[in-house]
């Protein structure tokens, strides 16, 4: 069976290497870099530069404790250039490791056209389409708007911006004002309505005292104009460049005609990741379920199953998430709100360290257990938080409940925290 994938990032990547290591004949058509969205312009980048941030935050506060005694400043351009060249590396892994699994690889911009794959004037039949061509930034319609940047710019900045508005009050509107505040920028957030919304109160207000300490944060502001160097808002006057960061578009355009798609563009799918047209199917932020790495390549590998005929379906529940601050925020997102006790500690320790040992920066574990003695809450703030989270949700997504933890063995510092507080709600059981 010939299948055509279009997109090499996550989605896409991740489809043509379980197509291929199903046997099937399989091109991939990628038309700027493979790794997509999350290597070349998101995920990575963020990392590298927090990297830096995080090695600041250190150096301050070993200053402030005198135990150094000097603030280290930064090279901004090394930085850029630090995170390029670890790009540049990658991509050549993930192109090996794709034509690796027997992948044909085309590099251009694919177009569709009675039921044919067009490639730069070259024709490409197909018993199965995979559309993974995910998104780009939403530009709001805002006077001024072209002067603002967004996350793809990033990587072309020359200088670290003095001051910065960023507009929008999700994830990576959180984890630029950290890195750029942090580097030494004054830095504003401007939220339309609230500030990571998605947060639990007491995780909320942790994050703010102890994480974003230098960023302004604004909500329910209206931005009126974008200038080069402000902006004007129904608040006033802010100075500095303007970055947005207030939501994606779905780069289904050249499948608009042939499948259905929402009233945001998204290609909708059902559970199987297949699209209205029987031979079509989409995966990742192109489709628009969650918009995360991990659920994308979920996404690529079930929309591959299916296109080689065999039956599976995404899961999306539990689903485990993380903004990537001086310790990670995770959570896990039960989607169900049942009576339960809640309760917080210090955040789960380690690895390396505890926490910040020398300052007492413990960060923060929050739980809900309900009646069934099932967790219904799970929020951490923590050096070790990312990876328990995910790891949590495989166990939660098993049935696992309060007591199947009994067991388990800690690697001490480093795990501690979540199953402690399970443990004492345990006993209100
Ligand atoms: C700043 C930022 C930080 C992020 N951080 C994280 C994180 O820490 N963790 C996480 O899990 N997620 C993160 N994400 C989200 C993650 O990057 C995306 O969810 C993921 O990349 C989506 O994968 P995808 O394959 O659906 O789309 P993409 O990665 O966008 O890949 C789509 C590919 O299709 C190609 N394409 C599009 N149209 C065509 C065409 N017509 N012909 C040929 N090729 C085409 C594009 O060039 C692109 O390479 C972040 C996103 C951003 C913006």
């Amino acid at each position: 069976m010939d299948i055509v994938i279009i997109g090499g990032g996550p989605a896409g990547r991740t489809a043509a290497i379980e197509a291929s290591n199903i046997g099937e004949n399989v091109i991939l058509i990628e038309e700027n870099k493979i790794g997509g969205t999350c290597l070349n312009e998101g995920c990575m980048v963020v990392c590298g530069l927090n990297e830096v941030s995080k090695f600041l935050v250190d150096s301050k506060n070993f200053k402030n404790l005198g135990i150094i005694d000097n603030i280290h400043k930064i090279s901004f351009d090394k930085v850029i250039s630090g995170v390029k060249n670890t790009i540049d590396k990658i991509n050549h892994v993930l192109d090996f490791e794709t034509r690796d699994a027997g992948a044909e690889i085309i590099m251009g911009q694919a177009e569709l056209q009675n039921e044919k794959v067009i490639v730069e004037g070259k024709e490409f039949d197909y018993d199965k389409l995979i559309i993974a061509t995910g998104a780009r930034p939403l530009i709001p319609k805002i006077e001024g708007a072209e002067k603002a940047i967004t996350y793809k710019d990033i990587l072309n900045l020359t200088e670290l911006p003095e001051e910065l508005n960023i507009m929008g009050s999700g994830v990576i509107s959180a984890e630029f004002a950290n890195i750029f505040s942090t580097m030494g920028a004054k830095v504003n957030i401007l939220c339309r309505n609230q500030f990571l919304k998605m947060l639990d109160e007491d995780i909320k207000k942790y994050l703010l005292k102890n994480l974003l300490t230098d960023v302004n944060i604004y909500e329910n502001v209206r931005a009126e104009a974008i200038n080069e160097d402000h902006i004007s808002t129904d608040k006033g006057k802010m100075k500095g460049k303007t970055l947005f960061a207030v939501g994606m578009v779905p780069n289904s355009e050249i499948a608009v005609d042939i499948v259905n798609t929402d009233e945001r563009g998204h290609i909708i799918v059902d559970n199987r990741m297949q699209t209205s047209h029987k031979s079509i199917y989409a995966a990742g932020d192109v489709a628009g379920r969650i918009g995360n790495t991990p659920i994308s390549r979920a996404e690529g590998i079930t929309a591959a199953r299916n296109a080689c005929g065999i039956y599976t379906k995404m899961d999306y529940s539990l689903i485990p998430y993380s903004i990537n601050l001086y310790y990670d925020v995770a959570f896990i997102d039960f989607q169900k709100n049942d009576q339960s006790i809640e309760g917080h500690i210090p955040g789960s320790a380690g690895p390396g360290s505890f926490w910040r040992v020398l300052e007492g920066m413990t960060g923060i574990t929050k739980i809900g257990v309900n009646e069934d003695r099932g967790l219904n809450k799970l929020f951490s703030v923590s050096p070790s938080s990312r990876t328990s989270m995910a790891y949590m949700s495989k166990l939660l997504r098993e049935g696992q409940k309060i007591d199947d933890f009994d067991d388990f063995m800690e690697v001490h510092p480093s795990t501690d925290a979540i199953y402690k507080l399970m443990r004492f709600f345990a006993r209100f059981g």
